[in-house]
């Protein structure tokens, strides 16, 4: 980063909350222009507010810090072109996921056990993922490792679903794309099959959960459009869209049913993160411009202070576990539970500072699950592994090798005590 940084004077605020593991100096929030120091001196009094922090420990300082020119999660030299083409495509999927969770609430359509929704969200959130990347790329062959396919919408039985999730795409566009020619349904299927890239250790793959946490969207609480890109293996770059994460720090309310209706009518509801490799992690309205504020984990906490987060879904990990190891390392607080790699976003800007994740032993984990989360946890100094404290390995196909029972994200002090704990645990074992 440090050739492009430029010595800027500028105000910043200076937060608890943002401290980063390099202290002070890396705490201030960086901005170029008036208006992005506005918002974010905003977005911390709000978060510190939330936090509960007494007002006198905010303030406004005027300092003097090397800035990057162009700041933002696009200001890669190498990867600019594709921040902004992940994030228009993750904000155009996220409006789908919105237009079928205001359907969902005002129970039309269909009843709120009934799975269709999300299966047509997801499917249509992936088709416009692909058709946004290849509309970013012309002439060149995308690569796109993503959840689902279309098989069964391609089967007779499957036409009708099919036709639905046409519409939503080509409603999504004519708001997003006005110019663009609407699709048919054989276009759609065609689109959603071009997710079905082997990945590997080579070449550049886009790694897409269209919709992750599928329970929270039918649940009306927490989910994220997920979009990652890997260079020879290596994750450089992360979108998540989370429509129904507040745009300050989250409570438990925030993980209860109920936050979809709060983002339908709260502009500071609906988050979206983004980190390139090498410049930072940063966050932003979902449905604004690209992201402007810097974001930091906080790993300033002592154990007593420390919240840590795990998923809402019992069966997708193992609570008694977690809080075997928070007991073991002194977290008293009890968790956040909250839906899909919303977590991983929320760590990323201290609203908590350690996440775990231990799934039964015969379930595999899949790339896109965690592939966008991945670099923005590390852009924002957070430290995330296998639970034996491996590096995750995203450059063996669509599935993790073996994650020795689960995984693990936290502020680096936490990380190193969570996998002492895990060890000392389970015997030394893993
Ligand atoms: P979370 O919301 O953090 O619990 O994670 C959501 C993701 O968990 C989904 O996108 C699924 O890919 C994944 N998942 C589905 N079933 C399971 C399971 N049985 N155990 C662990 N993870 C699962
Ligand atoms: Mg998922």
């Amino acid at each position: 980063m440090a050739s492009h940084m430029v010595a800027k004077s500028v105000l910043a605020t200076r937060s608890a909350c943002t401290a980063p593991p390099g202290g002070v100096g890396r705490a201030l929030l960086r901005h170029t222009a008036g208006t992005a120091l506005l918002q974010g001196a905003q977005y911390h009094r709000r978060q510190a507010a939330a936090a509960g922090q007494p007002s006198r420990q905010r303030r406004l300082v005027a300092v003097s810090v090397a800035a990057p020119a162009a700041a933002g999660p696009h200001a890669s030299p190498v990867y600019g072109g594709e921040m902004n083409a992940a994030v228009e495509a993750v904000r155009l999927a996220s409006r789908l996921c919105q237009a079928v969770q205001v359907q969902l609430q005002r129970g039309e359509k269909t009843e709120k056990d009934d799975e269709s929704p999300v299966t047509v969200a997801d499917y249509g959130a992936q088709a416009l993922v692909a058709w946004s990347l290849q509309r970013s790329f012309p002439g060149q062959a995308v690569s796109l490792v993503a959840e689902e396919d279309a098989v069964e919408l391609r089967a007779p039985e499957g036409a009708d679903m099919l036709a639905r999730i046409a519409a939503l795409v080509n409603e999504a566009l004519a708001v997003e794309h006005p110019q663009a020619a609407p699709l048919s349904p054989s276009e759609v299927a065609d689109l959603i099959d071009s997710g079905n890239s082997a990945g590997g250790g080579s070449g550049r793959h886009w790694v897409l959960d269209p919709i992750d946490g599928t329970r929270g969207f039918v649940g009306m609480r927490q989910y994220a459009v997920c979009l990652g890109l890997l260079e020879q293996g290596e994750v450089v770059l992360g979108v998540l869209g989370c429509p129904n994460l507040p745009q300050y720090a989250i409570s438990e309310a925030d993980c209860d049913e109920g936050q979809a209706g709060r983002s339908f009518s709260d502009e500071a509801v609906g988050t979206m993160f983004a980190a390139c490799k090498d410049q930072g992690s940063w966050a932003g309205p979902v449905f604004g411009g690209m992201p402007s504020q810097r974001i930091f984990c906080n790993d300033t906490l002592p154990a007593s202070q420390v919240r840590y987060m795990e998923s809402f879904e019992a069966r997708h990990s193992n609570h008694d576990m977690a809080l075997a190891i928070a007991d073991e390392i002194g977290i008293t607080l009890p968790s956040l539970r909250l839906d899909s790699q919303a977590k991983y976003g929320a760590l990323s800007r201290g609203d908590a500072s350690v996440f775990m994740r231990f799934p039964d032993p015969s379930y595999r984990e899949k790339i896109w699950d965690h592939c966008a989360g991945v670099i923005i946890l590390q852009e924002a100094g957070a430290v995330i592994s296998d639970a034996a404290g491996h590096p995750l390995d995203f450059s063996k196909g669509r599935y993790f090798p073996d994650l020795h029972g689960g995984i693990v994200a936290a502020t680096p002090s936490m990380h190193r005590a969570i996998i002492a704990a895990i060890q000392k645990i389970r015997g030394g074992s893993s």
